[in-house]
């Protein structure tokens, strides 16, 4: 069952913790901290291979801060149950925290309010979203007398919006990211941040480097049915997602063009096609993304994630009551490392099912 660390301060203790335990256990490890905002650093944990590495297994947790604490739970029964079965020609690079203040403030987004998952543009953040428009005032933060005002004002404005809109404009306003609103849910800002400057230098000199098979896992919770974790594929990976549930035995895999996933641009996933392509580098690419759904996947357990999320928005930019800051709080927790047992035990259960099926069927 995953258990989660209660700060960020023991989440990075337990690391190193951890890290000294593989050492003990003969691993050959190294560690580097790239600093990214105030004393808060990304950590890259190499575990070198006992042979010349042909493989290289990535993860990368935290690319949405809070999301991160089941990203850290994964990694714990990764070395617990999965380390050591890897083929002795395969590393594992780990980089831990990839948005370290939205870590450690348990928000999505980063030190600039900025969505990392849409900063890593291919074209110079010259994409537009004019559907967001509509929706900039339901999402700029404000000031609640209430928790009770607040929700009718939530279910008000959005039952509003939804009537004049329609659910899936609201939804593609929203996954498409924005640049016009600073303050508001889904910025992707118009510059490329520290922690997007720093993975992509990885991947330009790093990544791709002397090795045969490269396969990345960027770790995430919030999307999909809430007792089964989703792999959701690149829109780039050739095999169809039928014959890859068949081959790894996992239920649930989704390719990137399905309804639910429009043209995103900024995807961090995305890029490592990209700059795989671009450096014509000869090994194998597999990047994928596990989705822990959180909350479910209906419509209204949709306005319950969001609700989440504008609701810890308000609370991180505007002074409101103390009841409404732990309200916030506690929603946004609930949203993205439930507490629930059964959930966690499930959560641990999809993790090292999908591993296990992957790892044999990638050869690592
Ligand atoms: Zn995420």
């Amino acid at each position: 069952m995953f258990v989660y660390s209660e700060t960020y301060d023991q989440m990075k203790e337990d690391l190193s913790n951890e890290i000294q335990l593989l050492k003990t256990k003969g691993y050959h490890i190294l560690t580097k901290k790239e600093l990214i905002v105030g004393d808060l650093n990304i950590d890259k944990i190499t575990i070198k291979s006992k042979k010349i590495a042909k493989n290289r297994l990535i993860f990368t947790t935290g690319l949405h801060g809070i999301e991160g604490y089941v990203g850290h739970s994964c990694l714990k029964s990764f070395f617990k149950d999965l380390l050591g079965s890897l083929r002795p020609d395969t590393e594992v690079i780990i980089y831990h925290g990839v948005n370290p203040f939205g870590m450690k403030n348990f928000r999505r987004t980063n030190e600039n309010n900025i969505d990392l998952n849409r900063n890593f543009s291919k074209n110079n953040f010259q994409n537009t979203n004019e559907g967001f428009e509509s929706l900039k005032d339901f999402f700029t933060p404000k000031v609640y007398k209430s928790t009770k005002i607040a929700n009718l004002a939530y279910y008000g404005a959005l039952v509003k919006l939804v009537s004049k809109y329609g659910i899936a404009t609201l939804k593609d306003a929203t996954l498409r990211g924005q640049k016009v609103s600073k303050e508001g849910l889904y910025y992707s800002g118009d510059t490329l941040q520290k922690s997007s400057e720093y993975i992509l230098s990885e991947l330009k000199n790093r990544v791709f480097q002397d090795i045969n098979n490269v396969v990345w896992i960027d770790l995430h919770t919030g999307y999909g049915p809430r007792y089964q974790m989703s792999i959701v594929n690149s829109k780039n990976e050739k095999t169809s997602t039928n014959d890859m549930i068949e081959k790894i035995k996992y239920p649930r895999i989704l390719g990137m063009n399905i309804d639910d996933f429009y043209e995103i641009d900024g995807d961090m996933l995305e890029m490592t096609y990209v700059i795989h392509k671009d450096l014509k580098a000869k090994c194998n690419l597999f990047s994928t993304c596990f989705e822990f759904g959180t909350i479910g996947d209906s419509t209204n357990n949709s306005i319950t994630s969001l609700k989440a999320m504008v609701f810890e928005n308000n609370s991180y930019f505007m002074e409101q009551t103390p009841k409404y800051d732990k309200y916030a709080h506690k929603l946004i927790k609930e949203q993205f490392l439930p507490s629930a047992e059964k959930w966690r035990i499930k959560a641990e259960k999809d993790f090292l099912q999908a591993m296990n099926g992957l790892i044999p069927y990638k050869e690592l």
